[in-house]
């Protein structure tokens, strides 16, 4: 059909498992064995007495229930109990008849309920699973030679990220390694460690940013999720298995695509143990333990089409060996662990240094070492599955500029694009873009700040200049942006 199984909506299990389904409706189908066991079941005494009664009732208070066997049923419903009936037969010369007779034999007071008015017909007609072939050798997602080499990758990722050259030469190499252990498989063979990474940096710096960035280069799926939203499954929260589910939505409940996907979730620093802690624990430690098998690679059953399990939505298992998890956290007071390592290393034996050396040392994330990761507070364990380590540096007031005019999807550049379809120049001065990366930075949020600040004041001009056709070029000054002038404006010649 669309390449795309069947699933059944009581036992979850998928048409190649199951073999031939009824269908309900769009979203709903029913394998043979539960419709046995489902008929044989109203044939019991309990639920006999239970039909005996007066099905028009029920009828009333669900609109999809039809009392008394096929006739005004739903038609794909009634094409399932014609089908219950007379499985062997299904000639259309025949059909008549065989309703007739389907009518007799259904058990007297008999209704039918479609499920899906009950749910006030919300189940997802997406909730299907791409068909697997089990046994035959499937063609790779990933081919070696779509892979583009890590300075092709690095150079692809200059054109949207501002510097952090170091992080983007770290990436570059483990997404290709991975990526090639991927299409080669062979990740058994040699038992290649999964390289799974943990980006370290200030918030704002692009971390995300890369990572997004990353995954549409690369044409693989990506899934975001937050470290803080997760609990340890059973506890109010997303469990950490829902991530998983995000994956499988992102490629399209394909499961091959799923399975060689990304997988970044952000804030994991938030996870860190609390030291003298009482309480239990649910959603940071216990989340770290949880995640380890997802990051090792495990066979998890998810839900398709939700991100929670429950009885109505099909489930499907996703392998998470090949996908590569990404996590990434702004570590806060982790330069402080460095830095009291690297002092209490420095301070000893004739060589000793300055204990303040480290104070104003720009690079401190650059030398971290699994012990201070360990030191804030990630278990042993979680840090062992994350083998790489992609610090990120804090973006300074030039970058700021930069990130602002030069990526090939920079903020000024989208403005300017826009005004340009009302044929209106719109230029930004030096002494602007230095304006806007100061307020940017006083706001301590990052990059991020840019484009509200940007926002704010875009607005007015955005609103006023289409009034006015003469308008030619608009310039905007240091000046706009500090609020002591406005822009500066030229009429079409
Ligand atoms: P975080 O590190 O907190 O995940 P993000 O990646 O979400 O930060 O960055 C927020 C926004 O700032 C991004 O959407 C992007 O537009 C911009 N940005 C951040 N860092 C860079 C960078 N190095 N180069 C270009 N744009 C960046």
């Amino acid at each position: 059909m669309n390449g795309y199984e069947d699933v059944c909506s009581i036992c979850h299990r998928t048409e190649s498992v199951a073999g031939k389904m009824l269908k309900m409706s769009d979203a709903m189908c029913i394998c043979m064995d539960c419709l046995q066991k489902s008929t044989d079941m109203l044939n019991e005494s309990p639920y006999r007495e239970m039909l005996g009664m007066d099905p028009s009732s029920l009828a009333g208070m669900f609109p999809g229930m039809v009392p008394g066997g096929t006739e005004g049923m739903n038609p794909s419903i009634a094409d399932a109990d014609r089908q219950l009936n007379n499985k062997d037969s299904n000639e259309p010369d025949q059909k008549e008849e065989k309703k007739e007779e389907s009518k007799q034999n259904a058990p007297r007071g008999t209704f039918f309920l479609n499920l899906n008015d009950l749910m006030g017909g919300n189940i997802n007609p997406r909730t299907k699973i791409k068909k697997r072939s089990p046994g035959e050798k499937r063609e790779p997602i990933i081919k070696l030679k779509d892979i583009p080499a890590p300075h092709k990758l690095k150079a692809k990722l200059d054109e949207y990220v501002i510097g952090q050259e170091e992080a983007k030469k770290i990436l570059s190499v483990a997404v290709y390694n991975h990526y090639k252990r991927v299409a080669t498989d062979t990740m058994d063979e040699i038992e290649i460690e999964k390289s799974n990474i943990l980006m370290l940096g200030p918030t704002g710096c692009g971390k995300t940013y890369l990572v997004k960035t990353l995954a549409r280069l690369l044409d693989v799926p990506l899934a975001i999720a937050d470290a803080t939203a997760l609990t340890e499954a059973g506890y109010i929260g997303d469990d950490i298995e829902s991530v998983v589910s995000k994956l499988l939505a992102a490629a399209d409940n394909d499961v091959d695509k799923a399975e060689c996907g990304i997988i970044f979730v952000d804030e994991i620093d938030k996870l860190a143990k609390k030291p003298n802690s009482n309480h239990r624990d649910v959603s940071g430690e216990s989340v770290q333990q949880g995640m380890l098998k997802l990051l090792e690679g495990a066979e998890i059953e998810v839900p398709v089409g939700a991100t929670s399990k429950n009885a109505m939505v099909p489930m499907t298992t996703v392998n998470t060996r090949n996908i590569l998890f990404i996590c990434g956290g702004a570590f806060p007071d982790l330069e402080e662990i460095i830095k009291s390592r690297l002092s209490k290393q420095a301070g000893i034996g004739f060589n000793s240094e300055l204990k303040d050396k480290y104070d104003k040392d720009k690079t401190l994330l650059h030398k971290v070492t699994t012990e201070d990761i360990k030191k804030y507070g990630m278990i042993p364990e979680f840090v062992g599955r994350l083998p790489i380590i992609c610090p990120l540096d804090s973006l300074d007031e030039d970058a700021f500029v930069q990130i602002l005019k030069e990526p090939k999807n920079a903020i000024l550049k989208q403005y300017q694009k826009l005004l340009e379809l009302d044929e209106v120049k719109l230029v930004f001065d030096d002494s602007a873009l230095r304006a806007i990366a100061k307020k940017a930075k006083e706001k301590d949020t990052g990059a991020r700040a840019l484009r509200a600040i940007i926002e704010e004041f875009m607005l007015d001009i955005m609103y006023e200049i289409p009034k006015d056709e003469n308008i030619g070029t608009v310039t905007i000054t240091g000046d706009y942006i500090e609020g002591k002038g406005g822009p500066v404006v030229e009429i079409r010649s």
